[in-house]
């Protein structure tokens, strides 16, 4: 069977265990490999930011509002993808995808985020 160049595609002369013509076609690979996978990295983070805002938003109509969290990962929701912080006056730390907010609070046994808005005067305390 005829093997080809990972890179150029080029079919491969010589010794069966080779997957690139030269180093060149080696190191072309992997950079684009790279770029690749840190082009799908990125748009997974960002994909998932644009999805956490969107569900945050859809149950944060007042501004204020306490929900059990399984009802915001049924959505799609994973609080490990946020923004930035902001802590309370009580040391609370919520966490915010741009400009919602979310603190994970359980009561009795039920986990539950308190979802809150960006405030100007949040960026100074
Ligand atoms: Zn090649």
């Amino acid at each position: 069977m005829k093997k080809c160049c990972l890179s150029c595609k080029k079919e491969l002369q010589g010794r069966s265990d080779k997957k690139f013509c030269d180093n060149h076609c080696k190191s072309a690979y992997h950079y684009n490999k790279s770029i690749t996978g840190e082009a799908r990295f990125y748009n997974k983070v960002d994909n998932q930011l644009k999805l956490n805002r969107r569900i945050l938003k859809n149950f944060n109509k007042a501004g204020k509002t306490t929900i059990k969290a399984q009802v915001l990962i049924d959505q799609g929701f994973n609080a490990k993808f946020f923004t930035h912080y902001w802590k309370s006056n009580s040391k609370n730390i919520y966490l915010f995808v741009y400009e919602y907010g979310f603190l994970k609070k359980t009561e009795n046994n039920v986990v539950k985020y308190i979802l809150i808005q960006w405030q100007d005067y949040m960026l100074d305390t």
